[in-house]
């Protein structure tokens, strides 16, 4: 199996589509084709990869987690995209959308953020190239991620609060492909994960797929089990895409309180159908995470399509076993992870031994980045 081509009509079997209103359908179409043609641009990709080096600091490191996987009784190797400039794998997918966004002659970019990184990334990568950007934030996560905000504001974004539902990732999101539609003409609408309307899951999928194919290159031999945490599921989509024509079992880790995949059920949220957390009436319910970035009912609709086949499976952990996960990575290979790739860490913990992952395991880990913006939310309390 795999996961090469554009998907036809941008469908994942079931799942993925265009669910937007009119006045977005011609915009989607220009993107996907100027997606499609970038892509097949030896120029584009070129530029891309000078920048994921020289700027990005790509290829990132492939780690042997000696002695964590030495207490667990498994090869554990993690994939450090806390590395990566701004601190985890959004960058990636924000210099291709940034680049590709420069080609269309848009000024403008606007995006969505949870937690603040992919609004970081986006800020970085508007000043880098010279464009603008609008970030929509909720104002629950703005009270949470301080930090990221003032990062935000320093490399000259504007941050715009959002209030209305829960006030977090799915609100933010709402409100800033309201701005696109009002803005088409000089706008590129910069979605942070592989979620939303065709060509996103597919491009947003493309741009991370760097991380897979690095650490295919960087694995000493293929994985038993390769396993990333999902929120929109970006960082598990790339990584697994790497590993999808291999025998390794690809696990995605969501939070307890966002599992789309484990409690949800099939819907369409901004803009595609995947998997959805909803309430008996199927309105969309409200996520709750102690990771900001994962705190979203939604999953990409080829993780729902994957999950449907058995080819990747998915797991919950709690905010606890996740707290006690950042804890132990950070004692036992001097690495603090972020909150959200620490629920790829918790699963590990919990499984090494049990028949769902046999001691003598080979495992890939993609820790999707560094937790300095959760030291404030861990110094708190765990129940914050
Ligand atoms: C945004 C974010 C995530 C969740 O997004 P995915 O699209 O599921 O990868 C996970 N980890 C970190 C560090 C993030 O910033």
């Amino acid at each position: 199996m795999t996961l090469m081509a554009e998907p036809a009509a941008g469908r994942f079997g079931d799942f993925g589509g265009r669910y937007v209103p009119e006045s977005l359908v011609p915009a989607c179409a220009e993107l996907a084709g100027a997606f499609r043609e970038a892509w097949a641009d030896k120029t584009f990709r070129d530029e891309l990869d000078h920048l994921l080096a020289v700027y990005a600091g790509r290829p990132t490191p492939l780690t042997p987690a000696l002695r964590l996987g030495g207490e667990l009784g498994i090869d554990l190797w993690l994939k450090r995209e806390d590395l990566a400039h701004t601190g985890s794998h959004k960058i990636n997918n924000v210099l291709g959308q940034a680049l590709l966004a420069r080609r269309l002659g848009r000024t403008r970019l606007i995006a969505e953020t949870g937690a603040g990184q992919h609004g970081v990334a986006t800020a970085t990568a508007a000043a880098l190239l010279g464009l603008s950007a609008t970030i929509f934030m909720g104002s629950r996560d703005i009270e949470r991620q301080r930090l990221n905000v003032f990062r935000m504001e320093m490399l000259g974004a504007t941050v715009v609060p959002v209030t209305s539902g829960s006030r977090t990732l799915k609100d933010a999101t709402n409100e800033a492909m309201r701005a696109w539609v009002a803005d088409v003409p000089h706008s590129h609408f910069l979605l942070g994960s592989v979620g939303g309307p065709h060509p996103y899951p597919w491009m947003v999928r493309e741009f991370q797929r760097v991380i897979g194919t690095e650490a295919r290159s960087q694995v000493p031999s293929v994985p038993d089990v390769v396993v990333a945490c999902v929120g929109g599921g970006s960082n598990a989509a790339g990584t697994f895409a790497g590993f999808v024509d291999t025998t390794a079992r690809l696990i995605g880790v969501e939070a307890a309180g966002g599992a789309a995949m484990t409690a949800g059920a099939p819907g369409v949220v901004h803009g595609s159908r995947s998997m959805v957390l909803q309430d008996a009436e199927g309105q969309i319910a409200e996520a709750s995470s102690i990771a900001a970035g994962l705190d979203y009912p939604g999953i990409g609709p080829e993780h729902a399509h994957l999950g449907a086949l058995g080819r990747a499976e998915y797991r919950t952990v709690t905010d606890a076993e996740v707290v006690a996960a950042i804890h132990r990575l950070a004692r036992a290979e001097g690495i603090i992870c972020a909150l959200e790739s620490a629920h790829a860490v918790a699963w590990v913990l919990r499984a090494a031994g049990s028949a769902d992952l046999p001691a003598g395991s080979r495992v890939l880990l993609t820790l999707s980045g560094r937790g300095d913006k959760d030291m404030v939310t861990l110094s708190e309390g765990a129940d914050k």
